[in-house]
């Protein structure tokens, strides 16, 4: 039962939130009590209790956290929430060290069966795969990790692309790169690799940095490597490294192929000879599906799709427009890429995206909306570990959103509709060699920690070849070096946090197949999965959600094979 009442006190809107930097030692101080005291618990009910202080004091760190990065992401330049970022990236360390101290103590807690009864397994589980992923003595390399990561943001958010003598951000370049004027694409994107480039040896230094410091961190706590660790951090008690590597297998005998023939569509449809890598982004001669109207109208048509697709949507949607939780529109200063937030503290989910113009910006309204749906939903969850579940999962949320959107694609691209749908699902299909090639490279970097830039580089263009990712490089030296993973945040900033993506794609792709035949059946399981928020391990809401297991070689290829048959019906030459 999901109770909404508690958010109606609260009427602040996103910007009236007071910040004012934590107390962070009298909070930590705090904790090391709590946690003391629930060492020393006599009874469950005694540490139950505990719990629910333990989550007060995680909701004013964390909650003054997400706070500090989106006001930072929204500008960058902004010195005061630059200074508060950089706090948080130095003692966030310090305060995870309490925060598992907490986890060992349930690890350890006489009354696991009591708890487990309380709030289930997966508290256990989480507990002990975030204990075994945490030690004190690395905090001094997290704190240089975090500083790493956000070198790496800023770095990338201050990029600047120079065509014809007009400045751009990686945040607003795509329109230019999805051109119908085939020398403004190629411009474009000669100056957006060119702008990488500029700075290639210092995203060169600062990923060396990272996986030295990852290796060095496992080894400290007596992993073999920062693989198995990789993992942990994210959360994952339920599949391992092996499980995926035989996902990738299947992406790349299934998908592959599927893959190939889209690509050779999309070049006959263009009339080229040969794709050069500045033509990927373009699908059609008569121009990519763009959605119609202002960034205005496009919420607009947002909150009308949201009141027409259930009680439960409408709801969220008018309480993100009362509260302002969302800054959508691309400005200079503003980090790249969008996301979705919790302040845990307000019940509040946030949306952070750059509107450019593409159909990247009804994407953001039903993907990133999909997760703070997700959030909203699952905001009243008894412990905070329950909020999201692990990534896999959370994208579950957000991919299928983007399909049982569907049936309202019309208002937002008009004309372009069919232009739509046929280019989203091919992208989407088109992304799962992209996403297990990702996957692949990082497993590649942190089981050879000790190799040289170069050979990394190298063994990123070998498996580039191997899922048939390029097109024709035309000569352009940051590509030919293996460099493109670079633009790749997540390589940076999460490790192995991306073939998430291609597992979610697959449960999405079942919620289309679903929604297309039953859709209030479809969408009933869907809200079910959004309920349960982050209470299981991924495979287990896989199966509440009444999908199919990605990890069976089977079901991703019978998924497949669907789409594939429902693009082949599709004419795209007259797209
Ligand atoms: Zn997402």
């Amino acid at each position: 039962m999901v109770n909404f009442f508690f958010r109606e006190k609260i009427k602040m809107k996103f910007n009236e939130i007071p910040y004012a930097r934590p107390d962070l030692d009298g909070l930590i101080e705090n904790i090391k009590v709590l946690v003391s005291n629930f060492k020393q618990a006599k009874t469950p009910q005694v540490q139950i209790d505990l719990m629910k202080q333990i989550r007060e004091a995680r909701n004013e760190v964390e909650t003054n956290e997400s706070i500090v990065n989106i006001r930072h992401s929204i500008n960058t330049k902004d010195e005061f929430y630059d200074g508060e970022n950089k706090f948080f990236d130095e003692n966030s360390p310090r305060y995870s060290a309490a925060i598992n101290e907490y986890y060992s103590a349930v690890v350890e807690s006489p009354f696991k069966k009591e708890l487990s009864k309380e709030f289930g397994e997966h508290f256990i589980n989480l507990a002990r795969v975030k204990e075994e992923s945490f030690d004190q003595s690395t905090v001094p390399l997290l704190k240089e990790e975090n500083k790493l990561s956000s070198e790496y943001n800023v770095l990338i958010a201050q990029l600047e692309i120079i065509v014809d003598d007009k400045k751009y951000s990686m945040g607003n370049i795509s329109p230019l790169l999805s051109s119908p004027d085939r020398s403004i694409r190629k411009k474009a994107a000669e100056a957006l690799y060119g702008a990488l480039e500029s700075k290639q040896s210092e995203f060169d230094q600062i990923f060396d940095n990272l996986v030295q410091i990852r290796h060095k961190m496992a080894l400290e706590m007596g992993y073999e490597n920062y693989v198995e660790l990789g993992y942990k951090k994210l959360n994952r008690t339920d599949y391992t490294s092996q499980d995926v590597s035989e996902y990738r297998k299947a992406i790349y005998e299934y998908v592959v192929p599927v893959v190939k023939k889209l690509k050779n569509r999309q070049k006959k449809r263009l009339g080229l000879d040969l794709m050069k890598y500045y033509d990927a982004g373009f699908k059609f001669k008569s121009g990519n599906p763009t959605p119609k109207g202002t960034p205005e109208e496009i919420v607009k048509n947002g909150e009308i799709m949201y009141k027409e697709l259930s009680k439960e949507t409408n709801e969220f949607f008018q309480f993100m427009l009362q509260h302002e939780l969302m800054d959508l529109i691309s400005k200079e200063g503003k980090m790249a890429g969008g996301y979705a937030a919790i302040l845990g503290k307000y019940k509040y989910p946030f949306i952070f995206s750059n509107f450019n113009g593409t159909s990247h910006d009804v994407d953001v309204l039903t993907h990133e909306a999909g997760h703070t749906f997700q959030f909203f939903r699952s905001l009243s969850q008894p412990i905070p570990e329950y909020y999201v579940p692990t990534y896999e999962a959370a994208e579950i949320h957000s991919m299928s959103m983007e399909f049982f959107a569907y049936p309202w694609m019309n208002s937002f691209f008009k004309e372009d509709e069919q232009k739509y749908k046929f280019s989203h699902l091919s992208g989407s299909i088109s992304f799962l060699p992209y996403g297990a090639a990702i996957d692949e490279f990082q497993h590649f970097v942190y089981e050879n920690p000790n190799i040289s830039i170069e050979e990394r580089n190298k063994g990123w263009l070998e498996i580039e070849k191997k899922y048939d990712l390029s097109a024709d490089k035309d000569n352009n030296s940051y590509l030919e070096s293996g460099r493109f993973w670079q633009k790749q945040g997540h390589l940076f900033k999460v490790p192995f946090y991306y073939i998430d993506y291609a597992l979610a794609q697959v449960c999405a792709f079942q919620f289309w197949e679903k929604s297309e035949q039953d859709f209030d059946s479809a969408w009933k399981d869907y809200l079910h999965l959004c309920d349960l928020g982050g209470s299981m391990p991924f495979t287990q809401l896989v199966e509440q959600a009444k999908l199919k297991s990605p990890f069976v070689k089977e079901n991703l290829k019978t998924v497949i094979q669907k789409i594939d048959y429902f693009l082949e019906g599709i004419e795209d030459s007259k797209m």
